[in-house]
């Protein structure tokens, strides 16, 4: 398996579907049939039309079988569906903010936050709202080089640099945007795709969607297989399932897991959502037939009948569902969303703004520099805090501090601190920096 990075020299526009309104879409990421897509007519510009042996062959290991596209996203994929977060955002008091319901027993997620009380629902994927934006334009009559009349027309676009905001949301610069994903197969087969040149997704082939692509090495996909023996696992990319009479289903079949992981698997539980996807077949100009997907993100629960024996690395190799070649059915890194930085920021902020005057009396000693704590002592702290055997140390420099008056007296009070749960601790201690 290998990392693909695409980088936009130009803004990009990658529609999935028609819209009534007139306005021509885009997605936010580039799917894997728009990588395939793109990379297989940069091959055919360099190699010329593959209608002879080898390179027929060639061209056909490389994009109609052997090897996979993944999605590309300019972050993470979207959450594994079977997260919830908290309806509104999670108090400092709260043991986490985000629970996913395949780590229960029975795969149900609770009806409220033991902590808080506030409803667990579906996390769903943010959008960089600067990552895109409209261009509307007109169409140029091509005898009197002049504006039809009546040929306006809007698209949404991906740009190719976005804005970087300092803390106080003014500019402070541009960055290019990139989309990274995986790419599955023969690792010389697919090292082999890095020459090409002129790469361009997405429609409007001369202003839109020049850019560059680098390959990398990249470790195996994580999944997780539970102490009870039932793997979980989430897709990158949509998918597209059928039952045995053809009719389109939310899940892989257990026949289908069972023959490519080796063991006996039976689907318990599967957390999804319905979408289309279509999209224009930008050569001959015709919108595509459009297929009925589960979206990336689904999450499947997998009862294993020997986890030991289960070939877990051939799932991924070969992901799950029909027309995987072209982009479906991708299996991503399992990965379980934490805190972001700032909710832990916010979080902390408004627990020091809940220490009293009296809870902070005893301490403001610590106010060794102008005013406040010095940050060599604070870090010493807030060390101790979270490890016990720290806190020795921390009594230490509170008595170097103190010095030959108060050394002795500051040593018992940081201890005394340290007495106190750790998060009370750590809000003391930011009031005392303040
Ligand atoms: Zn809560």
């Amino acid at each position: 398996m290998k990392a693909l990075t695409v980088t936009l020299r130009q803004p990009a526009q990658l529609s999935t579907s028609l819209r009534s309104d007139g306005l021509i879409d885009t997605v936010s990421h580039v799917p894997g049939w728009v990588v395939r897509g793109a990379l297989a007519a940069a091959w055919i510009r360099t190699h010329g039309a593959p209608e002879r042996a080898p390179t027929r062959s060639t061209f056909l290991r490389l994009f109609e079988g052997e090897v996979r596209f993944g999605p590309l996203y300019a972050g993470a994929p979207p959450s594994p569906l079977s997260v919830h977060r908290h309806k509104y955002a999670s108090e400092p008091a709260c043991t986490t903010a985000y629970l996913d319901a395949a780590a229960s027993g029975t795969f149900e997620k609770p009806a409220a936050c033991a902590d808080c009380g506030q409803e667990w629902v579906p996390l769903r994927p943010g959008h960089s709202p600067e990552a895109r934006h409209v261009r509307t334009s007109v169409a140029i009559d091509s005898t009197k080089h002049t504006a039809k009349p009546g040929q306006l027309f809007s698209r949404r676009r991906l740009r190719s640099t976005l804005p970087i905001r300092d803390d106080s949301g003014r500019l402070a610069g541009h960055a290019v945007a990139t989309f990274t994903g995986e790419v599955t197969g023969d690792e010389a087969l697919v090292d082999s795709l890095a020459t090409l040149q002129r790469v361009r997704i997405g429609g409007r082939k001369t202003s839109h969607g020049a850019v560059t692509i680098a390959f990398s090495d990249t470790g195996a996909t994580q999944l997780w297989v539970r102490d009870d023996g039932v793997l979980v696992f989430a897709l990158s990319s949509p998918a597209i399932f059928v039952d045995a009479e053809g009719r389109p289903t939310n899940a892989p079949t257990d026949g289908e897991l069972s023959r490519v992981l080796g063991c006996d698997a039976t689907v318990v539980k599967a957390w999804t959502r319905w979408d289309t996807v279509g999209g224009w077949h930008g050569a001959s100009g015709l919108p595509k037939p459009t297929e009925t997907v589960v979206t990336a993100g689904s999450t499947y629960a997998v009862r294993l009948a020997d986890p030991p024996r289960a070939n877990l690395a051939a799932l991924v190799a070969q992901g799950v569902g029909l027309r995987r070649h072209e982009g479906f059915g991708h299996i991503g890194h399992y990965l379980m969303p934490t805190r972001s930085a700032a909710e832990v920021e916010a979080a902390a902020e408004s627990l020091a703004a809940s220490v009293t005057e009296d809870d902070l009396l005893p301490f403001v000693a610590f106010r060794y520099a102008q005013g406040v704590i010095p940050a060599d002592l604070a870090d010493a702290i807030r060390a101790a805090a979270a490890d016990d055997s720290l806190v020795a140390e921390a009594a230490a420099l509170a008595r170097r501090y103190g010095g030959a008056f108060t050394g002795a007296r500051d040593a018992k009070k940081a201890e005394q601190l340290l007495a106190l749960p750790p998060a009370k601790v750590n809000a003391i201690v930011t009031r005392l920096e303040q």
